[in-house]
């Protein structure tokens, strides 16, 4: 309540009525109002970008109305690393205390092209959380397990006591306890595949990562087909799109960015159809939706399959080079 009287009076009569009176970004350089959604400061100016602080004005209690505080930015291209699409961000960094005040997209990413998920402009809550741990903690001496005691280590006293009971398990445990030890990853692709082989080598199954429970099974599909496992179709050049049971607007790799392209066909004229047994974001979306049961997308495709076959209604010269499928 407090907050929104503070708002409500600073909407009234303060800064932000005083600095939003230029209609447009060629009308004032102090807070330009964006002309297009794509708005974004232009590149030569990165390194030198000044913008009003906006929560200046809550500062001393919504006292500071009718003030304006400028910070002085540098914008430094960066990579968000909170899903493995990767999308291109810039951190706002304040040249005066040395922070990041804020994450934005960088138009000029080739893949997301400034537009990203919420988690991307997340990033900064992370690097600043106050729960954040930035170093190894062990259990405090005397404390019990589940008691939540813990106080500080060093790496080197960690890295020799998970090493020493991994060692132990392995070379004097039982079969069950040589199976409990594991090594679980978020991204495997990162080392190159380096570590999964050094875990291999310690002779069982010990390997475990974010793919396993993920995307290993439509992996699985696409490399089967396309020879690669990340497939990432062109949208935005496509007339028909057609997503089978895949959420391009709201999960899956790259969903973030393809749904840029999807919106970009869209805008076009291209049409989307989603097969989908759920009402999902994506079928939200569709031209049209079909709500197969589930399991049962595999038959819908043998049954139209069949009916290009019978009509010839498919290319052949297509499915010749692209599938090495020789029509009889
Ligand atoms: S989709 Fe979101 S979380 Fe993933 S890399 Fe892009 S901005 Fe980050």
């Amino acid at each position: 309540m407090l907050f929104a009287t503070i708002g409500g009076a600073a909407l009234a009569k303060g800064v932000v009525e005083k600095f939003s009176q230029p209609a447009t970004a060629s009308e004032t350089v102090l807070n330009p109002t964006p002309e297009h959604i794509d708005y974004y400061p232009p590149f030569e100016k990165w390194n030198d970008w000044r913008e009003p602080d906006g929560n200046y004005w809550k500062l001393k209690g919504g006292s500071q109305r009718g003030g304006v505080k400028l910070i002085n930015y540098m914008l430094v291209p960066t990579v968000c690393n909170n899903c493995e699409a990767a999308c291109g961000l810039t951190a706002w960094v304040d040249k005066d205390a040395m922070v990041v005040r804020k994450f934005m997209g960088n138009p000029f990413h080739s893949g997301s092209r400034g537009r990203n998920c919420a988690k991307g402009y997340a990033t900064q809550s992370q690097m600043y959380d106050p729960d954040r741990i930035p170093f190894p903690l062990k259990r405090a001496p005397g404390s019990k397990r589940g008691e939540g005691k813990w106080v500080r280590t060093t790496w080197d006293e960690a890295l020799e006591t998970i090493g020493k009971k991994i060692r132990e398990a392995l070379e004097k445990g039982s079969e069950l306890e040589r199976k409990m030890v594991m090594y679980h990853v978020g991204r495997p692709n990162e080392s190159g595949g380096f570590t999964a082989r050094v875990v291999w080598t310690w002779g069982g199954d010990h390997h475990n990562s974010h793919t396993n429970i993920c995307s290993a099974g439509g992996r699985l599909g696409s490399i089967s087909w396309t020879g690669d496992d990340r497939t990432s179709p062109d949208f935005a050049n496509s007339r028909l799109i057609f997503l089978s049971s895949s959420h391009a607007a709201d999960a899956g790799h790259y969903f973030q960015q393809h749904a840029g392209y999807i919106a970009d066909a869209r805008a076009k004229g291209a049409k989307l159809v989603v097969m989908d047994p759920r009402l999902s974001n994506s079928a939200g979306m569709a031209d049209l939706w079909i709500p197969v049961w589930p399991g049962t997308e595999g038959a819908i495709f043998l049954a139209l399959s069949n009916r290009l076959l019978q009509e010839d209604r498919y290319n052949r010269e297509f499915v010749e080079r692209w599938f090495n499928w020789k029509p009889l």
